[in-house]
């Protein structure tokens, strides 16, 4: 027989989404919140590291963003588009009306690792580290818990009044609990590699374009660049085949600054890490006794960076309506209807960045010269444009803005 835990609420994954909610949760009640990972440790590579301002105003008012100025954070002041190396668009932050300005940037881990060391000051805060969820327990239509193997292979069951799942992007309790989703892969792909930030580098995100090629250039903590370069979808292992020269020429026609830096730090395709790049729409985010948040609800494009942002609040809009159900009906099973507005409400915004990232990949992708001449000039009028900053504060803020006060 499995071991059984009782627990109010059950999240399947501590990545941004699932510790941020586990935190709110244990912090604002005395609900029992169990948060199951399936890895021993935070350890990963090449994940969001750029938290966007609408975050950091979270982080701040959680006191994590101290804890987390402790460790240290590089501060992302702007984002500057070039074509053919004419600046042709650019924000910067300082602009933007609220207090906090910037989009910071560290590892991930360090993020995580912050959020649940603040949430295990709370006696309700239960993490389980090397649990993978693996069964939803279902009666009469309804979630009722989940089941979790531990290393050892002992299986546990969790029962609770909703599960959520915060499993990510490659989510397997989705389909468990039989939610489709419409899977669409982008037709390029991305490589990523890390090479020191040179001296003098602004502090600013860099997307540089030529022809169908381009270069995303990410500051990163503490003293390198994030890069990541487009190739054909499925196109890695043929491009691993090429000599890695034809790479150093594609990045420095790109990013002539990197000439020199690249072949010094990048000596072969081990040094690169593959992104394949995919989105998912899912219509009904949750059933019965259970909700999705973070990527397992909206896998979006790693395009100026908007996967833990999304997932940070979405956990920050769901804690309100699982806390006040469960004030009100301790102990039963949330249904579905519970949940409507909490996804109608970030369906809206995570369909503004979707659309906004599927229209910037059209653009990236131009390969006639009209459709390039076209890029341009369109980025050039959105530049001069009064909606920039307002298009700007909305990714970069999200509903969050709703809340703020303006401070010029
Ligand atoms: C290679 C890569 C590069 C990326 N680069 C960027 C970027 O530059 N900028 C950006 O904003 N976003 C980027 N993203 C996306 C960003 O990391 C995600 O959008 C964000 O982390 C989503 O948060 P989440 O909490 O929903 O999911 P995740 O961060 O994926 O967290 C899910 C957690 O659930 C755990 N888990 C999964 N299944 C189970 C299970 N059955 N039981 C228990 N635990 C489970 C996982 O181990 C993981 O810790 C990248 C993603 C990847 C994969």
């Amino acid at each position: 027989m499995n071991q059984v835990i009782q627990a109010d609420v059950c999240i399947v994954g501590a990545g941004p989404a699932g510790a941020m909610l586990g935190l709110l949760l244990a912090k604002q009640s005395d609900l029992e919140v169990v948060v199951l990972e399936q890895h021993q440790a935070f350890s990963r590579e090449f994940r969001g590291e750029s938290i966007s301002q609408g975050s950091v105003v979270i982080l701040n008012e959680l006191d994590i963003l101290d804890d987390l100025k402790k460790h240290g954070f590089l501060q992302v002041e702007g984002l500057e588009m070039y074509d053919q190396g004419d600046k042709i668009f650019s924000v910067n932050f300082h602009e933007f009306p609220y207090e906090q300005k910037f989009i910071i940037d560290l590892p991930q881990p360090v993020l995580i690792g912050a959020i649940l060391d603040k949430a295990g000051e709370y006696p309700n805060f239960h993490l389980k580290m090397g649990a993978t969820g693996v069964e939803l327990i279902e009666q009469h239509g309804q979630i009722k818990g989940a089941v979790y193997r531990e290393k050892s292979g002992e299986l546990v069951t969790v029962n609770s009044s909703v599960v959520v799942d915060a499993s990510g992007r490659y989510t397997r309790i989705r389909e468990m609990a039989g939610i489709p989703a419409k899977i669409e892969h982008f037709k390029r792909d991305a490589v990523w590699f890390r090479v020191p930030r040179p001296e003098g580098w602004e502090s600013a995100t860099r997307i540089k374009v030529d022809g169908h090629q381009h270069l995303i250039i990410l500051p990163t903590y503490p003293d390198q660049l994030r890069v990541g370069i487009n190739i054909a979808k499925g196109a890695y292992q043929e491009f691993r085949k090429q000599d890695i020269s034809v790479f150093y020429d594609t990045v420095c026609r790109l990013e002539p600054q990197l000439d020199g830096i690249v072949q010094q730090h990048i000596q072969s395709w081990k040094d690169t890490v593959l992104l394949d790049i995919f989105t998912a729409e899912v219509s009904q985010w949750s059933r019965d006794g259970l909700v999705l948040i973070g990527d397992s609800a909206h896998t979006v494009s790693p395009i100026l960076g908007q996967g833990v942002n999304l997932a940070i609040q979405d956990a920050y809009e769901l804690a309100p309506v699982i806390l006040d159900y469960l004030a009100l009906n301790p102990e039963s099973v949330i249904p579905q209807e519970a949940f409507q507005s909490f996804q109608a409400r970030r369906q809206e915004h995570v369909g503004f960045i979707q659309a906004f990232q599927a229209d910037q990949e059209k653009e990236l992708m131009a390969e006639s010269d009209e459709d390039m001449m076209k890029r341009r000039m369109k980025m050039q009028m959105l530049n001069q444009s009064p909606m920039k900053v307002e298009l700007a504060t909305k990714m970069a803020y999200g509903i969050i803005r709703e809340n703020l006060i303006h401070v010029h």
